[in-house]
């Protein structure tokens, strides 16, 4: 009889997951999803991995998940602490044979499957491409000409055919265990972790909630208008909910398959046309892509300083411009307004994210790993291979052959906020501080 553990990570979702589809090759299933400790903890950039924005999400994503698993009398067993501690604990208590899971993209988490396999030498353990367009084995090139830069992998992902995605099972095997505790949360996730009212969220991430189910009804409704057709137009807007298609939260942490989004677009090009707009929308998702692949293919080197172009940076951090940027008190209003949404609400368009990179990189000078780290703590969508690889690109470390990005952040007010409404929305009475307190024309001589 063949038990296998499967181990849910970014892919909270039962429709087109074919690696939960090769997991029900099997007599009896156990379900797991781990929170991870490390998660709520400070790591060397001083904040930790996983912000409020995020956590409510994933939660809300999990909730949807066993729901979704009782209806075809699984159970989702939520553990909380280490994850290669409880896999372990769960692999030898069940003597599970096999382990099936997603493909994973930060070396973090590869870290734990190379863990198991050393632990457990005759432990089967695959891994299915399910969080990408493509499988693995059909990607047109080395992994070490990813390098290259986007253009080549888009010239030839483009000649690819996308997968069809796969139907939701009717059924599942049996579960291993007759019924799992309802989860209660460990001390050490902060009270400050509670959930907020989301009906008083300004934005609607919030208010539509994480889930397979709330994901599927954003894509229907993203699609069933004409909005795909001036997506080009409009993706550069700061704000507003139309301005793109808001699908990522739920595409990184799996409750949607970017095949199955790829399949819709399809629809929607058959029925309205295809126009720039929509190969446009198609481009972003291979950019997408193809920081998934390049994460994989260089590991640590996402968060080396020096970057994948191993370039000589200088490592600073000012703890006061650190705050002050966190934070939106800084002397440029745009950036204030940048800082303060993704801070309310964790989300942040892709145009104010480059703008307050670039801020953080040129202006303020500092390690860019800070920011980037900021980021990931802040994030509702964050995507390790998304984030990491946009940052080395905007601080000139990673792929991009033109070197890093400067933007003027007076031209881009000047261009997307002339009227300042966004500004006046998010920051309205930020103080525009002087960067640094202590001038250093007054510091004292010795
Ligand atoms: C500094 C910086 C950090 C970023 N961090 C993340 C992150 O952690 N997670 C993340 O998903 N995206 C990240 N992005 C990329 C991009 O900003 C977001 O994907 C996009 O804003 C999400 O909104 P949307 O779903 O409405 O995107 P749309 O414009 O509607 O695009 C559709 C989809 O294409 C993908 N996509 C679009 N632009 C990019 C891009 N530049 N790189 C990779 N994929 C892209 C996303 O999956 C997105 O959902 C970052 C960009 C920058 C400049």
């Amino acid at each position: 009889m063949l038990t296998t553990l499967y181990w849910f990570t970014q892919d909270l979702r039962l429709d087109d997951n074919p690696a939960l589809t090769r997991a029900a090759q099997s007599d009896a299933l156990l379900c797991v999803y781990c929170v991870n400790r490390r998660w709520f903890n400070p790591h060397r950039y001083h904040i930790s991995a996983m912000g409020t924005h995020r956590w409510h999400f994933l939660q809300q994503s999990l909730e949807a998940l066993s729901t979704a698993l009782a209806a075809l009398n699984q159970h989702l067993y939520i553990e909380y602490g280490y994850p290669e501690q409880q896999l372990i604990s769960l692999i030898a208590r069940h003597k599970i044979k096999r382990l099936v899971c997603s493909r994973q993209f930060g070396s973090d988490e590869r870290k734990v499957l190379r863990f198991l396999a050393e632990r457990f030498p005759a432990l089967e353990i695959e891994e299915v491409d399910s969080a990408t367009l493509f499988d693995k084995q059909q990607l047109p090139m080395a992994s070490s000409d990813l390098l290259k830069g986007f253009t080549p992998f888009r010239q030839q992902a483009e000649l690819l055919s996308v997968p069809p995605p796969a139907q939701t099972p009717m059924s599942l095997p049996r579960p291993v265990l007759r019924s799992v505790p309802a989860p209660t949360l460990p001390t050490w996730i902060p009270g400050s972790y509670r959930r907020p009212d989301a009906s008083q969220s300004r934005f609607s991430i919030a208010a539509i909630g994480g889930g397979e189910p709330a994901g599927k009804q954003h894509l229907h409704e993203y699609f069933s208008g004409t909005l795909p057709s001036s997506y080009k137009d409009v993706r550069n807007e700061l704000d507003g909910w139309t301005s793109s298609s808001k699908l990522s939260p739920w595409l990184n942490h799996g409750c949607l398959s970017p095949r199955r989004v790829t399949q819709v677009l399809q629809q929607y090009e058959k029925t309205h046309g295809q126009n720039e707009s929509t190969r446009w929308l198609f481009f972003e998702l291979l950019w997408r892509e193809y920081f998934q692949w390049l994460a994989l293919a260089q590991g640590d080197r996402l968060y080396a300083l020096k970057g994948l172009a191993d370039k000589p940076q200088h490592g600073c951090l000012h703890p006061e411009r650190y705050q002050k940027w966190c934070h939106g008190n800084t002397p440029w209003p745009l950036v204030n307004a940048c800082m303060r949404q993704l801070k309310e609400t964790g989300y942040l368009s892709n145009r104010g994210r480059q703008i307050a990179a670039s801020c953080f990189i040129n202006e303020l000078a500092m390690d860019w790993r800070y920011g980037a780290a900021w980021f990931e703590h802040q994030l509702i969508d964050y995507d390790v291979a998304s984030n990491w690889g946009n940052w080395q690109y905007i601080a000139g470390v990673g792929v991009d052959p033109r070197g890093g990005r400067h933007f003027d952040i007076e031209k881009q007010t000047a261009l997307y906020d002339a009227d300042r409404a966004y500004i006046n929305r998010w920051a309205p009475d930020a103080p525009e501080l002087a960067l640094d307190s202590v001038d250093a024309a007054d510091w004292p001589i010795a």
